[in-house]
């Protein structure tokens, strides 16, 4: 059965059947931050909200950002939330920039972790094991596995706010996509680039499957090996021997040849040890080293040899044994040519740092090197050179076969020892060490891997890796350093080796002929159930136990044709993604031709050589396209102390706990504030708890306008620009024109990954334009003005839209609390347009000269503490030299100063900064002392008043101790305090009390 789920989410309008179903989010009285997610993630997911994103902006320009899929069975921890968030932050971002956003998650559900968990439960360590038992008994544990444990991973996307988490998942083990697969090789096939080529491979004995590329780069560890010198024994010569160095004895019986540098000086020493005289040859420039140093034995030079004349010299069999009585033309003497040396990822690699080198080199060893083409990848390369057949007496498990007869069944790297000694009792060993070197390990069972020849399938990059240098390079990249490692990474990649010898993975679709070899590649279930010799039925699983047994005809000589038993490598199934998610080119054909390449993939930087590099090789190889316009690297996430989060170390942090701990919306803030999105970030509770002070300042912003403002009138940008023009309130101009200012850098900072910046700049205005001054300059006037209501409500409404991509819950809370209609369809403030920049409002000089104003401001607030002079304190002067414009009526309202007076002479108490010198008095005068006075009676009043619980608008009776300011200054504090009357007593009065006392001022105040 086919779906066009997709396509549902993108065509069909659905919007009105649920409409109305619930039209606001459900009140929540304080900032309680849990409360608010929750009200609003059942106020979307009654409606419907997420689900219908699409429709509101069908047809506009795609926007398609690829979900990496992570790993199924992996628990989503606080490195991953950073992930996500960022990724939601651009499909939320570019929502409201008007664009059509594709909105999908997807899993990763094959391959070895998977296999190694059930062998784990089920007792068995080998493939022996699994196939006695079954293939689709242990497929179908595998799959049990791995179903529902996406379900941890919806919950947690709904949780953080992340709209995908509303859309149909993609799943790689599923029929349609394993089909997408199958497509995606045939196509490849016919474009030539499939081909099956032995050579040596990393293995792992353990998991008994080829593994490469990315698998064996990312797992090293150091292991201690044997270090030898051995005498392999010259041809024809009873006593005369060429030395070599190797860490691995069990690749002696591969031997097929000793290397030597043709332009290198060697020699030939004569050594006397006892009634023993044994003739050397090693390279002049480790003689001392080897046989001085190291041995302790006493040389005589008998001859020097250039390398080049040593060529063709033979020798006899360091290890007897069937493999090397029965090889014709091998155990020669040959000369060094350069080889490519193994490759090394660097992070910020500015240049590549690999370079060929040659095979042999004089620098450690002894200058001749042994060469087994069969187990090792520079062996392997002068084998080719030569000629020389790659020799690998080592199966599946990792054990010598009949051809080592000496070590038949033997583990190879256990043989060792054992080969050691067997040398050792021949007298063939001259020097025996161990020495520690970096090892690569399986990455899912950390067996060491041996290199073992092994035929396997390979898509040819030879043809396509210019063009993927190319699409990589014109792809922008957030930081720039990514396009250098994933240049570096092209260049030095090989063939795609696509075969894995597993189960648990989608199988490759290739059937051989057991008569001619001919291979036929299976592009659909439709293909297959057409060629197949058995009726196949409606297959819903495309397993192996399912197809390996189907057989069909070979098209060229009519034998009969077998499914080989290799599944794909799981980057396959990831790197096809951008269509097999959709099933493509099987169903939502239209919809992927539409989106084709990718706008945005985001993931973390290991990625390059993983998810990053398979979409470029795919996308090269299949359409000739880039893969993506854009990619994003996302920085690890450690913990405070800066150490890799890991399971041992027991200092992982999950993502549940996070979002309990600190909630959705600070947690998102936080990774948008704090650290660049791609630098290392050093996660911290309590520094990501800081980002609900933004939050609960605009929360009290928006409560603050609710309550005062004298309209809930929204007016948009054009109206603000005619409402604001010719008027003399520069407060107004100047917020107005700071928002755009706003606008800009977010708009910046945001299409450059800079979401830090977006965050910062978002929550600067929030906090220090908004609150800090613009309301604090309105206060007084917002409940007469209505322009101040209308200017407060825009400023709030945009600042909102500016934080909604940031923080999806509080933000969609606060923007239906300011429109505070009610609705016949439910409104979402994700589904309206992005603020724009007006050019019109934007003025320049003004927000410089407010700028200087609250820099001067500031300035003051420091000297008020110095002299412990409280800010409500009215100051009497302050005096000024700028060089930069200062608004003095600013200055006085903001800093609570009866006077500003330019001036040039300073005493000692003044503040110099670059831009400005001020000074304020040192103490207050008699007049400012009893005005401060005055403050603090209405700071008590007003402070008891909301202890007692009394509202804004209630009336309170006042009594108080006879004092002569107060008595002067009746009718205004009477107003202040909202007081219906004021009385003044000899004797405590009222329920509510009060004491007042400042300097030798003081009184006692009743009220109620
Ligand atoms: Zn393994
Ligand atoms: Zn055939």
């Amino acid at each position: 059965m086919k779906t066009n789920l997709f396509l549902t989410f993108f065509y069909k309008d659905n919007v009105k059947e649920v409409y109305g179903k619930m039209s606001k989010v459900r009140k929540v009285d304080n900032y309680d931050y849990k409360e608010i997610e929750q009200a609003v993630q059942e106020y979307w997911e009654i409606n419907n909200i997420p689900q219908k994103l699409t429709t509101f902006r069908r047809g506009l320009k795609k926007y398609y950002l690829l979900d990496g899929p992570p790993y199924i069975n992996a628990e989503p921890h606080v490195g991953h939330v950073k992930t996500t968030v960022c990724k939601d932050v651009w499909t939320k971002y570019k929502f409201m920039r008007g664009f059509d956003a594709h909105l999908q998650a997807g899993f990763d559900c094959h391959g070895l972790p998977i296999e190694v968990i059930v062998q784990k439960e089920l007792g068995i360590t080998n493939k022996k094991d699994i196939e006695k038992m079954g293939i689709e008994k242990f497929e179908q544990k595998c799959l049990e596995k791995i179903l529902n444990n996406e379900k941890k991973w919806i919950e947690y996307y709904k949780k953080i706010g992340a709209w995908r988490g509303y859309y149909e998942p993609y799943f790689t083990y599923k029929k349609s996509y394993i089909e997408s697969a199958w497509w995606t090789l045939k196509t490849m096939h016919e474009k030539g680039i499939l081909n099956e080529g032995e050579n040596p491979n990393y293995w792992c004995p353990t998991c008994e499957t080829v593994l490469s590329g990315y698998e064996v780069s990312d797992s090293y560890k150091n292991i201690l090996d044997p270090s030898i010198y051995i005498k392999f024994r010259i041809k024809g010569k009873q006593n005369e021997y060429l030395l070599v160095w190797t860490t691995t004895p069990w690749t002696l019986p591969a031997n097929v040849a000793i290397i030597v540098a043709p332009k290198e000086d060697y020699v030939r020493v004569r050594v006397i040890q006892g009634d023993l005289t044994e003739y050397y040859i090693i390279a002049e420039k480790r003689l001392e080293e080897v046989l001085k140093k190291q041995a302790n034995m006493d040389y005589e030079i008998q001859e020097k040899i250039k390398g080049s004349d040593l060529d063709g010299l033979e020798y006899e069999p360091i290890i007897k044994c069937n493999i090397q009585d029965k090889t014709k033309n091998i155990r020669r003497v040959r000369l060094s040519i350069p080889v490519l040396a193994s490759k090394q990822y660097k992070k910020h690699a500015t240049e590549s740092n690999e370079s060929f080198t040659d095979f042999v080199n004089v620098a450690d060893g002894t200058g001749l090197v042994h060469c087994a083409p069969g187990h090792g990848l520079t062996d392997y390369y002068m084998g080719i050179h030569y000629n020389l057949p790659a020799l690998s007496p080592v199966n599946e498990e990792g054990k010598f076969n009949e051809d080592v007869e000496q070590f038949q069944g033997r583990q190879v790297k256990e043989a060792d020892k054992d080969i050691i000694s067997l040398l050792e009792s021949e007298g063939k060993v001259l020097l025996f060490n161990k020495e520690t070197h970096p090892y690569p390990l399986c990455w899912r069972c950390k067996t060491p891997l041996i290199f073992r020849m092994t035929k396997q399938w390979y898509l040819n990059i030879d043809t396509i890796k210019d063009k993927m240098i190319r699409y990589s390079e014109n792809a922008d990249w957030n930081p720039a350093f990514g396009r250098e490692a994933m240049r570096n990474w092209i260049q030095d990649a090989g063939d795609w080796c696509i075969s894995r010898q597993r189960y648990w993975a989608t199988p490759i679709p290739i059937w051989k002929c057991g008569k001619c070899s001919q291979i036929t590649v299976i592009g659909s279930f439709e293909e297959l159930i057409k060629k197949t010799i058995e009726p196949v039925g409606d297959l819903q699983d495309l397993h192996r136990h399912n197809i390996d047994e189907l057989t069909i005809n070979c098209e060229q000589c009519g034998g009969q044709s077998k499914r080989i038993k290799d599944v794909f490598d799981v980057w396959f199934d990831s790197g096809i993604a951008a269509w097999a998610s959709l099933g493509y080119p099987f169903e939502n054909k239209e919809l992927f031709e539409k989106m084709q390449t990718l706008d945005m993939i985001c993931e973390s930087q290991d990625q390059i050589r993983g998810w990053y590099y398979h979409l470029i090789f795919t996308y090269a190889a299949l359409f000739d396209k880039p893969a993506f316009k854009s990619a994003s690297l996302m920085g690890w996430v450690v913990d405070e102390k800066g150490l890799k989060m890991s399971k041992s170390v027991g200092n992982v942090i999950s993502a549940s706990d996070a979002i309990e701990k600190i909630g959705s919306d600070a947690l998102r803030l936080y990774y948008c504030s704090e650290i660049a999105p791609y630098d290392v970030q050093k996660f911290s509770i309590k520094a990501a708890t800081d980002a609900h002070k933004t939050l609960l300042i605009l929360w009290n912003s928006v409560n603050f306008c609710k309550t005062y403002r004298k309209t809930k009138k929204q007016l948009n940008t054009d109206e603000v620009l005619e409402l604001i023009t010719g008027t003399k309130n520069t407060d107004d101009d100047w917020i107005i024109s700071r928002l755009q200012t706003t606008i800009l850098e977010v708009d910046k900072a945001v299409e450059k990954f800079e979401f830090h910046i977006a965050g910062r700049t978002i929550s600067n205005f929030i906090v220090n334009d908004v609150s800090r001054t613009y309301i604090k300059l309105i206060r007084d006037t917002i409940q007469e003005d209505e322009n101040v209501s209308l200017i407060l409500n825009y400023v709030l409404t945009e600042s909102l839209k500016l934080l909604a991509p940031f923080t999806p819950f509080t933000t969609e809370y606060l923007y239906q609390e300011l429109l505070e209609e009610e609705s016949e369809e439910p409104k979402s403030i994700h589904t309206i347009f992005y603020p724009e920049v007006n050019a019109k409002l934007k003025k320049e000089k003004l927000e410089k000269t407010y700028e200087n104003s609250l820099k001067i401001v500031e300035a003051m607030n420091n000297l008020r503490q110095k002299f412990k002079l409280r800010n409500r304190w009215p100051l009497e002067y302050v005096k000024i030299n700028s060089k930069e414009e200062y608004d003095e009526e600013l200055i006085k309202k903001l800093a609570n100063v009866d006077e500003v007076v330019k001036e040039s002479k300073f005493t000692e108490a003044a503040m110099k900064t670059d831009e400005f010198t001020i000074e304020i008095p040192e103490k207050l005068s008699k007049t400012q002392l009893e005005k401060a006075f005055f403050r603090e009676v209405v700071r008590a009043i007003q402070a008891q008043r909301k202890k007692a619980g009394y509202n804004v608008n209630q009336k309170i009776q006042v009594y108080s101790s006879k004092n002569k300011i107060l008595e002067e200054m009746k009718d205004e504090l009477s107003k202040e305090v909202n007081a219906e009357e004021i009385t003044f007593v000899t004797s405590k009065k009222g329920s509510n009390q009060v004491t007042v006392e400042l300097e030798d001022l003081n009184a006692e105040i009743g009220f109620e």
